[in-house]
């Protein structure tokens, strides 16, 4: 699905060609979490599969913040850059919200910007976040039917929570959104037609949470580096207990994937689920703001 995502952004991309333009994305990346320089190496490759141009800032963890501040008054103001995406976290001393509420909105690709969360909620979105937008195309290519479904959302950040909430209120789904404070998780996940699970814990959403013939979408990346408890949640999974002895660590999701594929009618992988959506989503932006930007 997110190949035919790409395949999509690359038709445009050759049609704005056409027209003598070549969208360009900025990533601004600060400091040298491991984490961060994987996703940021994955959106330039990706960019470059489809004929975007994309250029990679690299910013020492120490600089200041008047520093940041310039570079992004200088890729706002430049015109040949159709998008900016800073990538999170930033370090401590570096408040994300500040500079993020900096970035010119016509070039949030990132979706982050008040005007386009104001824009997202009242139904007449600009830039969606990337992997909520990933997440629908998903559901759409996947043929679910979110009108007057019920669903249920587990985390309520901006990046993913929230938007995913208002994407799908958007498409007439009944939605509910849980948090660490949600009183008897299990019964409310229950009730979900569609259950997206945006957490970032192991696990946390087990068999008993879904309901069966629902969909789940497991957004959460985790390290487990815990052998006992890989082996509880992927049972003789040798690919897994390699890449753990081998790296330190394997990435699973918020959902115990064993147990749950039993109960759900479909289900997302970790890896290789929501995450390849995302990138294509930010792909997609990024043209739609080499389109808008222009008046197309
Ligand atoms: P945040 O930490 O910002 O938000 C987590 C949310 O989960 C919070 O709203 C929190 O509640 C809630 N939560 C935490 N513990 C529980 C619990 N036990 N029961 C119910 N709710 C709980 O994370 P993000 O939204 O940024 O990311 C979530 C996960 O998705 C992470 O693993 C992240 O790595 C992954 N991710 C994956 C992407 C992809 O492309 N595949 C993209 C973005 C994120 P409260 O608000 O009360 O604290």
């Amino acid at each position: 699905m997110a190949s035919r995502l790409r395949g999509r952004v690359a038709e445009k991309v050759r049609e704005l060609a056409q027209r003598g333009i070549s969208p360009r994305l900025e990533v601004v990346l600060v400091g040298d979490d491991p984490a961060s320089k994987v996703y940021v190496g994955a959106k330039a490759k990706a960019c470059q599969e489809v004929g975007i141009r994309s250029a990679t800032r690299v910013l020492p963890g120490e600089i200041g913040a008047e520093e940041l501040d310039t570079l992004i008054h200088t890729l706002n103001a430049d015109p040949d850059v159709d998008g900016i995406l800073l990538q999170l976290p930033l370090p401590r001393h570096l408040d994300s919200r500040a500079f993020l509420d900096r970035i010119a909105p016509e070039k949030d690709v990132d979706g982050f910007h008040p005007a386009n969360v104001g824009l997202l909620h009242q139904g007449r979105p600009r830039f969606v976040p990337c992997t909520p937008a990933g997440i629908v195309f998903l559901l759409d290519e996947a043929g679910v039917v979110l009108e007057g479904a019920r669903a249920v959302v587990v985390g309520r950040s901006e990046i993913v929570g929230k938007p995913m909430a208002a994407l799908l209120l958007a498409r007439h789904a009944t939605v509910t959104v849980c948090h660490s404070r949600t009183r008897e998780l299990d019964a409310v996940c229950r009730e979900a037609d569609v259950l997206v699970a945006a957490i970032g814990r192991p696990a946390t959403i087990t068999a008993a949470c879904v309901r069966p013939g629902a969909v789940v979408i497991d957004v959460g990346v985790n390290r487990v580096s815990d052998p006992e408890l890989l082996e509880r949640l992927y049972p003789g999974d040798e690919a897994r207990r390699s890449q753990l002895a081998k790296r330190g660590y394997t990435l699973v999701g918020d959902v115990d994937f064993t147990a749950v594929r039993e109960v759900a009618a479909a289900l997302t992988p970790v890896p290789g689920g929501v995450g390849p959506l995302t990138i294509a989503a930010l792909l997609d932006n990024t043209v739609r703001a080499a389109q808008q930007r222009r008046g197309l």
